[in-house]
């Protein structure tokens, strides 16, 4: 298992809020939200980004929890956004994929 903070999420060793879980997968919410719903949805998978795996599957799995947590959370009709960051300059800062699902506020485009 790959030594990072949403590792030991998933292996259940540090507490997170978790909304959703399956065999592949894992959401939570954001512990630093920068919107009213703000939960990231990673692979349970030890995968450290975007780039670091060509499972189209698991790709896309990870897109179709986040669109269903949208619709639990009540922002499918409002709307919401989806952001995977990579590298230094998108700012990631946790070595292991995640999805952000961002919501329940008007966002700013660009993004800064
Ligand atoms: P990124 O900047 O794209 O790598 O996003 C990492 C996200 O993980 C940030 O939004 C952090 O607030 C969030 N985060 C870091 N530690 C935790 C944690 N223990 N539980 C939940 N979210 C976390």
């Amino acid at each position: 298992m790959a030594d990072n903070i949403f590792s030991k999420i998933i292996a259940k060793q540090i507490p997170a809020k978790i909304v959703f879980e399956d065999d592949r997968s894992l959401a939570f919410r954001d512990v630093n939200p920068q919107a009213p719903v703000h939960i990231l949805v990673v692979p349970k998978q030890d995968i450290a980004n975007v780039a670091a795996t060509g499972d189209e599957t698991l790709l896309g799995h990870l897109l179709t929890v986040a669109a269903a947590i949208a619709r639990q959370e009540g922002i499918d009709s409002t709307g919401y956004r989806l952001v995977i960051n990579k590298g230094r300059d998108a700012g990631e800062s946790v070595p292991h994929l995640h999805v952000h699902l961002l919501g329940g506020r008007a966002l700013q485009w660009p993004p800064g």
